[in-house]
């Protein structure tokens, strides 16, 4: 099974407001409508999503996008010693 669970990270401090993320794809990303800096609609974007994710963090051109993915979820550990 791979259900890998897909993160994203926003840096707001590195974000220089340029909107490539939210023209690439506008059902993750929003702007500040202040300040224009990137705000997060979801940090775990459905798998719908995640193509045009991969396109927004390759084009943020401030590299304040980050995509982290977790390792499938492991299995308990059979403790030594335990006989079953
Ligand atoms: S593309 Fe990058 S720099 Fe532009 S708004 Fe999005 S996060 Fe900020």
């Amino acid at each position: 099974m791979s259900d890998r669970v897909v993160r994203l990270h926003a840096d707001s401090e590195t974000c220089i407001g340029a909107g490539m993320c939210v023209t690439t794809a506008p059902g993750v990303f929003d702007q500040d409508d202040a300040t224009g800096i990137v705000v997060l609609l979801t940090r775990v974007p459905e798998a719908a999503h995640l193509d045009a994710v991969r396109r927004a963090v390759a084009c943020c051109p401030s590299g304040a996008l980050t995509l982290t993915e977790d390792p499938e979820p492991e299995t308990p550990h059979h403790s030594e010693g335990v006989v079953p």
